[in-house]
């Protein structure tokens, strides 16, 4: 039998029961507590908060956090780092700083590992990492405490089985994510496995008019050339596709760039081409899903405006403020801090064009409703911070709920 390996964890270090207590300190939230209680909805004055059912930290968030908080316990004597930001919230990471965990910070999306050596211990995000970034770090001999999402997992799985198969995984995603980084290079354990990714729906019509014959090699390349493996050639590289999502994205939109390159292929080559040739699959993780799904849910009560809280560069709040956006006035806010109730302002992101802006009187006189939501990545804490400031903002004093 072979030795066990002691220095790559993914299943925690069974200490769970040692960092319960100063997790739930950190991060969880009498407000929110209370909000669930009374069916996700709060009533001061003539000011009603409405909380969507499923938000904030989802389950490989709260896995991340927790086996950071237990690495710290298990190694108190070691240099602990981590491999970019755990999760897309300042807060977080700001309190593992404090906790004495130096976070690595990407220069154009490349990490320098030369600080590392034998004797330290490294974590990676729940985002992942890339193959050469993990070998690299295996390399080095020092622990490796793998926090990788098993639906960032379930997503790998389907890549690779593409880049084995022959087909060209096109990625709907953000191509300078971590997660999709991560996804894009597991094709890189087949020999020529290839990725292209694709943002939005614009992006994927530069897909379907090059296999309709409508494209420029040369500007497709230009455009793409951060976005897709090295060796992509859109003349070679698009005649077998096989799709997969960002796990944060639109599900509605994921689905839709699905669809869309499938029938394109159909209608170029024949339906029989596209069964041999295209594939698909939702990667879309059912965290992301819920949080979605809830939020459409609580947009059919017509609340006036809607507070989605969480890191402008969290890609599933990002998500979230854009189904907001569609049907409400909706503010992005990064946490309570960007609301100001003394001077009645708000700084939040603007979900259409991504602009920050500052807002005065946002929340509008008389009876109104603000519906909630938050990213995977906000602790209740500051959920409930957000809360206390939107009701201050109308003189409204909720700071004893917390
Ligand atoms: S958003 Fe989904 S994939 Fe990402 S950490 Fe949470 S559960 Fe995992």
């Amino acid at each position: 039998m072979n030795a066990p390996d002691l220095t790559y964890f993914r299943k925690g270090f069974g200490l769970k029961q040692d960092v319960e207590a100063t997790l739930s300190a950190d991060y969880s939230g009498q407000v929110v507590d209370r909000l669930r209680a009374h069916d996700y909805q709060l009533t001061l004055g003539d000011l009603t908060v409405r909380l969507a059912k499923e938000f904030g930290f989802c389950y490989g968030v709260e896995r991340a956090v927790e086996y950071a908080y237990q690495t710290r316990h298990k190694f108190p004597d070691r240099r602990v780092f981590l491999v970019g930001e755990i999760i897309h919230n300042p807060h977080v990471n700001q309190r593992l700083r404090e906790m004495g965990i130096q976070i690595l910070m990407p220069v154009d999306g490349v990490f320098d590992y030369s600080v590392i050596s034998a004797e330290d211990v490294v974590i990676l995000p729940a985002f992942g990492v890339t193959i050469t970034d993990l070998q690299t770090l295996r390399a080095k001999g020092c622990v490796v405490v793998d926090t990788t999402c098993g639906s960032v997992l379930n997503v790998w799985k389907r890549v690779e089985a593409y880049a084995r198969d022959g087909f060209t995984s096109l990625i709907h995603g953000k191509y300078y994510h971590e997660e999709t980084r991560a996804t894009a290079s597991q094709v890189e354990k087949f020999p020529g496995g290839t990725y292209l990714v694709v943002r939005n729906m614009d992006e994927a019509r530069d897909v379907t008019d090059y296999l309709e014959g409508k494209g420029d090699r040369a500007a497709f390349l230009a455009k793409y050339g951060k976005a897709s493996s090295h060796h992509f050639d859109p003349d070679v590289h698009l005649r077998r596709i096989g799709v997969a999502n960002q796990t944060t994205m639109l599900a509605r939109e994921s689905l839709a760039i699905g669809e869309f390159v499938g029938q394109a292929m159909a209608s170029v080559h024949g339906d029989a081409y596209r069964r041999e040739n295209f594939r698909t699959f939702d990667t879309i993780c059912s965290a992301t899903q819920d949080r979605q799904d809830a939020v459409n849910a609580l947009l059919l009560e017509r609340p006036d405006v809607m507070l989605v809280i969480g890191g402008f560069n969290s890609s599933n709040t990002i998500s979230l403020a854009a189904l907001c956006a569609e049907q409400v006035r909706t503010f992005h806010v990064e946490d309570a801090l960007s609301i100001d109730p003394a001077r009645g302002t708000i700084y939040s992101r603007d979900p259409k064009t991504g602009e920050q802006v500052e807002t005065t009187g946002w929340l509008g006189d008389g009876t109104r409703t603000v519906g909630l939501t938050a990213g995977a990545s906000t602790p209740n804490n500051k959920i409930g911070d957000a809360v206390v400031r939107v009701f201050a903002t109308r003189g409204i004093d909720a700071s004893a709920l917390g």
